[in-house]
């Protein structure tokens, strides 16, 4: 089959690769959709990740059961979590094998999804495998991955209709989480970010104030925006020095910051900001793929202001540069 292998620094070519081999707890799916994750640029940029095949954000049929797995069938619209359990922790032992706490991941430790073909070796319907209904097209099921880290971040927030939410940072995650909190009834909904494109986007997904960042001072406008008080909850969705500090100074005595985004360098900090207006710092690393699912399906969260560009798995590699460098991608999607 053909996939898309990474060589080395932002070296991406899509080539001819053994076809993958069903195992007896696995499944292979026939692969539509798979979208370009932030994570995996991680890994893009720089050496050292030779031969990885990316993609964890897809969508696609599955054409293949192995013998041991119950409750799927094959023909099955789905998007799944790849993953495969260690077989030594607590949580393996327990029979709870979803919840690994040393599982390999799909994209990253074994063959993803930016291929014709990919493999899931743990398939279990409701834990690594969810059909996807009618009313999503595949290219929705493709974005239930990010869409649920979004949805977990808010849900852990347990917003308020009156509460003022700040997001910081308008990737995928922070444009998903603006999505989530109009959807959750939030009627202050104040986004920051930088690139145009998302700002754009943020006022589509239903930011109430859109601030751009590179030209406007995001905490003046937020102290003004609330009357002084700060914002009730703050999504950090950015991962940098710089949006930290302003979530720390925009947070509402007593307020909540919700640590979303992932940072690749060490924070400086001083604790007392934090211990003398009684903030929450809470880290959010999690999905919920059943309640991203309910949301697309009502309509309540639309994929469409989020996936700009789409390129064949040919393409690849424009892909990745696209997603990478073009200030107009917010969500590219591959289409194998
Ligand atoms: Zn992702
Ligand atoms: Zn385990």
């Amino acid at each position: 089959m053909k996939a898309a292998v990474l060589h080395g620094a932002k070296d991406i070519r899509t080539e001819t690769v053994p076809d993958p081999v069903c195992t007896p707890h696995g499944v292979i799916i026939k692969v539509n959709s798979c979208g370009v994750c932030g994570s995996d640029l991680h890994y893009y940029r720089h050496d050292g990740h030779d031969g990885t095949i990316f993609g964890h954000e897809f969508s696609g049929d599955i054409v293949e059961v192995g013998a041991a797995v119950k409750d799927i069938t094959t023909g099955t619209r789905c998007t799944a979590v790849g993953f495969s359990p260690c077989e030594k922790c607590y949580w393996c032992h327990e029979g709870k094998k979803h919840r690994c706490s040393d599982m390999a991941l799909l994209g990253y430790h074994f063959p993803g999804a930016m291929a014709e073909y990919v493999h899931v070796p743990f398939a279990a319907p409701g834990r690594s495998i969810f059909p996807i209904p009618q009313e999503l097209t595949y290219e929705d099921a493709a974005s239930v991955e990010p869409l649920s880290i979004s949805y977990f971040s808010v849900n852990r927030s347990q917003p308020k209709e009156n509460e003022i939410v700040a997001v910081i940072g308008l990737g995928v995650i922070g444009l998903y989480a603006v999505q989530v909190l109009k959807a959750a009834g939030v009627k202050q909904i104040l986004a920051a970010g930088r690139r145009s494109s998302r700002l754009a986007a943020a006022e589509k997904c239903g930011a109430d104030i859109v601030i751009d960042a590179a030209l406007e001072d995001t905490v003046k406008v937020i102290m003004e925006a609330s009357g002084n008080l700060g914002a009730n909850t703050v999504f950090e969705c950015a991962g940098t020095q710089e949006t930290f500090d302003q979530s720390v100074v925009i947070a509402r005595g007593g307020g909540k910051i919700m640590l979303v985004g992932i940072y690749e360098e060490p924070l400086t900090w001083q604790p007392l900001s934090v211990i003398s207006k009684n903030l929450t710092l809470t880290g959010c690393l999690g999905g919920n793929f059943p309640a991203a699912i309910q949301l697309l399906k009502e309509g309540k969260v639309k994929t469409q202001n989020m996936i700009t560009h789409r390129f064949s798995l040919d393409e690849a590699a424009e892909a990745f540069r696209t997603q990478d460098g073009d200030p107009s991608a917010i969500k590219v999607m591959i289409k194998p």
